[in-house]
């Protein structure tokens, strides 16, 4: 096809001079696989229904229609499964030996590669995010995960050399909505293969992958009680945490309920970790290749709605390249497809709940109040469902609520800077310290800036890379704890 050609079977982007691909529907199937039309709690490695006999309707997101009921479990459940998991641990899995549990790790890996196709759609069904990322990033990241720790469990003593290493025992594990398997996963796989079981409590909003996967363990065989699934609301994580009975917490979260459960736990034997929120830096110098950084802003901040908590949320552009990053982001985002996350074209899908559209929407309104500039794509949203248009904003302060609080939405705040000195002062200026962003082209630069910036991930040239092999966690008020690498085994043992 002539270059002429090409450029006449392009139609103008909504937002600007942007040209955007018009391509036919291409929906994912959802005939491939049967969501039950009722989830129980997963105890003891059956599935029994909840003390209260209440069950609540989780939706898709992007129709607001009811994808399945979901037991909603109490303290009289996790109590239940508290005791299913304490039996588990000391009968069975503290005495099986370590390779025998990293077969069963295994084992679960492989399942979820071959039930990947339907974890992959039902994630995009309860969380509303492109069938893209759950297909391409999510489900194989969880299996990976489990292979991962799969091969440490019978290795702990090379993980921590000269020591004796035992398991904690029994873990309580709460999880976010915005990586619903994937969190599961490093949750899970770490704490299986240190020898610890555990009660897991996933977000409201996104538990059915959670639930799947309690029938991957299922089929894997996993002796009975060592892993213990309980869904419900805030109230049914919080009744796990002030269990008595639980050795340790790992929650992943916002800062806020985070604060909540340190205080829970402070004067009990609970080991804790905490995966909190972030306002990650994304810093951009003159001499970074533009284009590709343009990508990395994007892929920082528009990947999964902007419901990650490592978003690249302050763009810090060097003064001297604010006209070009300003005008080349206007002009990408301006093709970016927002709509059905089941289309394998779309790349922002829906946002995952009418209370996180209206978090999103309040703090945009504070943005245009406190006098910041907005960009937002004008693409047509869908009626139904939750939805927010990519958005950024230039001419942001350091104080605006935009610069400082956490928005969790496809909204980036575009700041800037003259030095390297000041692009380090501001990017700190936060009470988070999740991750950070550093693009250019002088690897002194990129080694200088990684050594002051106040996070725990730092991507230099390139944003949202995830392995398995890599620690995850925060400096400051994201928390404390690592999970992945070899790190993350250390929240899982005892070494004496
Ligand atoms: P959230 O309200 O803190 O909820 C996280 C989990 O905790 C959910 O399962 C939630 O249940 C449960 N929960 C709520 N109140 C609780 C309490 N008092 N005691 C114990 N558990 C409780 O956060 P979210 O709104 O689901 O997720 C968004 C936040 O998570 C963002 O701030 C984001 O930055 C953070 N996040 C951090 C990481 C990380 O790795 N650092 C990863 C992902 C997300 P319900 O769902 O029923 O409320
Ligand atoms: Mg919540």
């Amino acid at each position: 096809m002539s270059e002429l050609e090409t450029r006449e079977r392009l139609t103008p982007g909504p937002a600007s001079s942007a040209i955007q691909w018009d391509y036919a529907p291409s929906l994912e199937a959802t005939d491939h696989f049967k969501l039950e039309s009722r989830y129980d709690l997963f105890i003891g490695g059956k599935f029994v229904a909840p003390h209260s006999k209440r069950w609540f309707q989780t939706i898709n997101p992007a129709t607001e229609e009811t994808l399945a009921e979901v037991a909603e479990g109490d303290a009289e459940d996790v109590d239940r499964a508290v005791r299913e998991a304490r039996r588990a641990y000391e009968k069975v899995w503290r005495k099986t030996s370590p390779s025998e549990r990293a077969k069963y790790i295994f084992r679960i890996a492989r399942l979820i590669q071959e039930k990947a196709r339907a974890l992959a759609v039902v994630e995009t069904m309860n969380g509303g995010k492109p069938i893209k990322e759950s297909r391409d990033v999510d489900i194989p990241l969880a299996a990976a995960h489990f292979f991962y720790y799969a091969g440490w469990a019978d290795k702990l003593e090379y993980a921590f050399p000269n020591r004796n290493v035992a398991p904690v025992g029994v873990a309580g594990q709460i999880i976010p909505w915005n990586f619903p398997l994937l969190m599961a996963a490093w949750k899970l796989a770490p704490a299986l293969a240190a020898g610890n079981t555990i009660v897991l409590k996933p977000a409201e909003t996104t538990p059915v992958t959670s639930l799947m996967l309690a029938q991957i363990i299922q089929e894997a065989d996993l002796p009975p009680g060592v892993v213990n699934i309980v869904t419900g609301a805030g109230a049914t994580g919080a009744a796990l945490v002030a269990h008595d009975d639980v050795d340790k917490i790992a929650f992943t979260g916002s800062t806020e309920v985070g604060k909540r459960i340190q205080r829970a736990a402070a004067g009990t034997k609970k080991k804790l970790t905490l995966e909190l929120g972030g306002k990650a830096p994304n810093i951009v110098f003159e001499d970074a290749p533009l284009d590709q950084a343009i990508e990395g802003i994007i892929n920082g901040i528009y990947f999964n709605q902007g419901h990650v908590c490592c978003a690249g949320s302050r763009l810090f552009v060097q003064e001297s390249i604010l006209e070009p990053v300003v005008r080349k982001l206007r002009d990408r985002i301006g093709t970016l497809r927002v709509g059905n996350p089941l289309d394998k074209n779309t790349d922002v899908g829906a946002i995952n709940s009418r209370a996180q559209l209206e978090k999103i929407q309040e703090l945009v309104s504070s943005g245009v109040e406190e006098g910041a500039e907005m960009y937002q794509t004008s693409c047509s949203l869908p009626t139904r469902g939750f939805w927010f248009a990519p958005t950024f904003f230039t001419g942001v302060g350091q104080s605006n609520r935009i610069a400082q609080e956490e928005i969790f939405g496809p909204v980036l705040s575009v700041l800037t800077f003259r030095t390297p000195e000041e692009a380090l002062e501001k990017a700190n200026n936060t009470p988070y310290g999740l991750s950070a962003g550093v693009w250019t082209e002088k690897g002194s630069r990129i080694l200088k800036m990684a050594q002051k910036l106040r996070a725990g991930v730092i991507w230099a040239n390139t944003y949202n890379k995830f392995d398995p092999t890599s620690p995850f966690g925060g400096f400051k008020e994201s928390g404390f704890g690592r999970e992945g690498g070899v790190q993350g085994l250390a929240p899982y043992v005892q070494l004496s």
